[in-house]
């Protein structure tokens, strides 16, 4: 064997091989392949090999329609067939709910290039007479749906990948993971050693144990899954013999199932109420080409619904019962990129539709260890999401929850209950006794609204319960003054003798005089946008950098990656242990000088000013700048006095009418400011000049910025996005994220978020639309759950354009 590799790959699953194929594809001379026995000896054998391009995350579906259109290269370069039936499919919703879900995806399609049509009934039933017209609302028609052979298709991408001139050794299980003090990787395999630069876990059903061997706790868990297949049944024949073809795939939606044809019959999987973990804690290595006793029990419920929906299964004996373990994340998506604090490590592991998403998977870390990027939005996939607070109790929690809910919708407004509480902040108590309705970000608890006794959240597209309470939430922060708990954003220190240099250089704005804050975007070498943060400069106590509490893992490894060697700079990521409140409101200045000795008048603490006030018994670190776009404070303390400050505040404004709010009632207020957040408007695929923070880059500035050279040239040829900001004329649905913007009768862009504008009384759209016509009057319109609504440029902040609240 071989004793040194450029990439080493752990696993020979249908994963593993689409990462060798990729790397050697991509001119990676040194890609080399382990498996422990034979390639797809984990989930991958057993698989039911459909594919499909459907996902309700418009980045993953693309990732799926990579994947698919994938096969026929690696086809033509392995010579090696992948057993691939393009079938067609059709998606079916049997509610009304569902059937919205589906109009939305049709929607998304539209700017994605991925083709699909909405559907009566009776055409679904035409595409598939198998089903019972009467059970269902309506129907999406794909054509980039059907199945492969699982062993086939892994075998084309190895096959392929030799071809290009990587290697692969089986039988060969890697044992241990070293890594050297020049970063490289020593493998220790049961046949030798090799050293590596890079080290790939696509360890599969093993990937956990292959994480133990760096001392990480990956979040995947297997579950079994089940699927039947039928006895020849006469009605496939007599549909394969009328339309000359095979039967098409279907994902019945509301049954929580899918079909399609196995020779002479059908299969059929389910995603079961009652799903069942396998090998919670250790995955076992004897563990082979094995398959787990199928549980009939389990599937009996799902049967029901499947007789009722597809008559003729009733008359179907079952052939075959396969039960097969196979690996999630706590919320279903892939686990792809580098690991925070272990350079040369990189994960691609947690991938539960290996055949619609290996492709993109290779892809991805394929550019990411080579040219440093993974090329594409991968936010929805990166490892960098979980944090060490996705412990394995939680995975598991999640992961359970995930699986049953396979099939089901989540509707906007719907906050996930499992794995929680885990995380909260000294106020969790009381704020739930105020009526706290509760999401949770990384873990950690934040108000959503607060609600009357008696009222919860109905789960629906439309505009809901919370309605007129978020009105209200709204009205006290533009009328007299609220309050927000704000612990859930990043907090970092940056100290240090090269503090200054070290920030100049990975940010791109101009560092804050003392006792300053600026806002500050990150860029990468391409010239995108790789973070948005608010950058104090507090003297003698550093630098304090706040930004997104959902992308901390993912900085923090962006940080830690640029950190100078030579100790000059310490990097604190606070997290929990700062606790944050805010206050906004025209009143909100005579609620802070009411708890503070200091002198807060308009001139003494102008906006973007920060530094420490004494506050009721304590301090804190408080920052004049308001997300709400008016007049506001952030303040930052030790937990332990959150509690303190908090009842400080809430007793002084009694009189001032202050009033709890929480992010939704937040959202309302920044979207008629027209502010953009990260992971909406504010993403690795969006420049600054297309994001509208071109104003915050300091192109002259004499630091070189990492980025500069390319966000240069960016601005200069003018990019090809602009993110803009939209009125829509709808009715009682409010835009969520990923509808198409028409100008015209041609799709030219998308909403990245939005909602109704409390104060301002209209619903709001933001998303990126081509420059060409980023500033035409229109006709704009955008689609929601299936029709076009008109929508109206808005050039300017809806609210306080002039900035004048914030300022005075
Ligand atoms: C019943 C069932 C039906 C399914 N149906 C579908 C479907 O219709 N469509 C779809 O897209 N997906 C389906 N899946 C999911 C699909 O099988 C998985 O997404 C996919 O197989 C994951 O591939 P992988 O390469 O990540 O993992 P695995 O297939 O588990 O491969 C991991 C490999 O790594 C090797 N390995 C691990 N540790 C080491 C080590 N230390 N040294 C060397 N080698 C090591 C293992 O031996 C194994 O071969 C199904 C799964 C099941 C169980």
């Amino acid at each position: 064997m071989q004793s040194h590799a450029q990439v080493v790959v752990i696993g020979g699953g249908v994963v593993g091989c689409s990462v060798l194929f990729h790397l050697a594809k991509f001119g990676c001379t040194e890609a080399l392949l382990l498996e422990r026995e034979e390639l797809t000896c984990g989930s991958t054998w057993h698989a039911a090999g459909g594919m499909h391009t459907i996902n309700g995350d418009p980045n993953v579906a693309k990732l799926q329609k990579y994947t698919i259109d994938l096969y026929q290269e690696i086809e033509t370069v392995s010579e090696q067939p992948t057993g691939m039936h393009l079938t067609g499919g059709v998606l079916l919703a049997a509610s009304e709910a569902r059937f919205d879900w589906l109009k939305s995806i049709v929607a998304k399609g539209r700017y994605l290039g991925i083709e699909a049509r909405i559907i009566t009934p009776e055409r679904a039933h035409e595409l598939l007479p198998l089903l019972d017209p009467s059970c269902f609302v309506g129907g999406l028609e794909t054509a980039l749906d059907g199945h492969l052979d699982p062993s086939g298709t892994t075998h084309a991408y190895a096959k392929a990948a030799r071809k290009l001139g990587a290697r692969i050794e089986r039988f060969t299980k890697v044992e241990e993971l070293l890594q050297c003090a020049d970063r490289s990787w020593r493998v220790i395999t049961n046949k030798g050693e090799i050293r590596a630069e890079h080290v790939v876990n696509a360890g599969g059903l093993w990937a956990r144990e292959v994480g133990h061997m760096v001392g990480r706790e990956h979040p995947v868990l297997a579950m079994e899954h089940m699927y039947l297949i039928t006895e020849d049944m006469p009605e496939v024949a007599a549909i394969n013999a009328a339309t000359g073809k095979e039967v098409v795939h279907a994902v019945d939606f509301d049954g929580e199932m899918y079909l399609r044809q196995e020779r002479g019959g059908m299969l059929l999987g389910t995603y079961e109420k009652a799903c069942k973990p396998w090998s919670e804690d250790v995955t076992p290595w004897s563990f082979g080409h094995e398959l787990l006793t199928p549980d009939i029990e389990r599937l009996a419920l799902s049967l029901e619904v499947a007789f009722q929906h597809f008559p003729a299964l009733q008359r179907a004996g079952i052939r075959k019962v396969v039960n097969g373990p196979f690996t999630f994340a706590p919320d279903g998506n892939p686990l792809v990129g580098p690991v925070r604090g272990l350079p040369g490590y990189w994960c691609a592991c947690g991938v539960m539709a290996g055949f619609c998403q290996a492709g993109g998977v290779g892809l991805a870390l394929a550019n990411w260890i080579l040219q440093g990027d993974p090329g594409f939005d991968v936010w929805a996939m990166d490892v960098a999401r979980f944090g060490d607070w996705a412990s394995k109790a939680y995975t598991n929690a999640k992961v359970r929850e995930n699986y049953a809910r396979r099939f089901s919708i989540r509707f906007p407004n719907e906050e996930l209950p499992a794995g929680r509480p885990l995380r909260t902040s000294p106020l969790y108590e009381r704020l739930k006794q105020a009526g706290a309705q509760f999401g949770a970000a990384a873990g950690l608890e934040f108000p959503l609204w607060y609600a009357p006794a008696g009222v919860r959240d109905a789960f629906s597209w439309h505009r809901s319960t919370d309605f007129a309470t978020v009105a209200a939430e709204v009205r006290a922060v533009r009328e007299a003054v609220g309050l927000i708990e704000t612990t859930g954003f990043a907090k970092y220190r940056i100290t240090g003798s090269g503090a200054s240099a070290w920030l100049d250089r990975l940010l791109a704005c101009k560092l804050p005089r003392s006792g300053r804050m600026t806002l500050a975007p990150m860029l990468k070498a391409d010239g995108r946008l790789i973070g948005d943060f608010t950058l104090a400069y507090l003297g003698a106590e550093g630098y304090f950098l706040i930004g997104s509490g959902a992308a901390e893992e993912y900085h923090l490894r962006w940080f830690q990656q640029h950190l100078p060697e030579d100790g000059s700079v310490t990097l604190t990521a606070h997290a929990t242990s700062l606790a944050g409140l805010a206050i906004a409101g025209p009143r909100a200045r005579d609620l802070l000088s009411r708890v503070t000795s200091a002198d807060v008048s308009a001139g003494a603490f102008r906006l973007m000013d920060a530094r420490r006030l004494p506050i009721g018994l304590t301090s804190a670190l408080v920052g004049r700048v308001s997300y709400t776009g008016d007049l506001g404070y952030e303040l930052w303390c030790d937990p332990a006095y959150q509690v303190h400050l908090f009842d400080t505040l809430m007793a002084a404004g009694a009189d001032l009418g202050i009033r709890l709010f929480g992010s939704r009632a937040l959202n309302a207020m920044r979207l008629e400011k027209a502010y953009g957040s990260w992971a909406r408007e504010y993403r690795p695929i969006y420049s600054p000049i297309e994001a509208g923070l071109d104003r915050f880059v300091a192109f002259d500035k004499e630091a070189p910025f990492i980025g500069r050279e390319a966000a240069r040239k960016e601005q200069a040829s003018g990019a090809r996005m602009r993110l803009r900001c939209f009125v829509a004329e709808v009715e009682t649905a409010d835009v969520i994220g990923d509808e198409p913007i028409w100008h015209g009768e041609t799709v030219r862009g998308w909403v990245t978020s939005g909602g109704f504008a409390h104060n301002a009384g209209v619903s709001v759209a933001m998303g990126y639309v081509h420059r060409e016509v980023a500033d035409e009057s229109g006709p704009w319109s955008i689609e929601i759950l299936g029709r076009r609504y008109p929508a109206h440029l808005q050039p300017q902040p809806l609210f306080d354009p002039e900035g004048t609240r914030m300022r005075g």
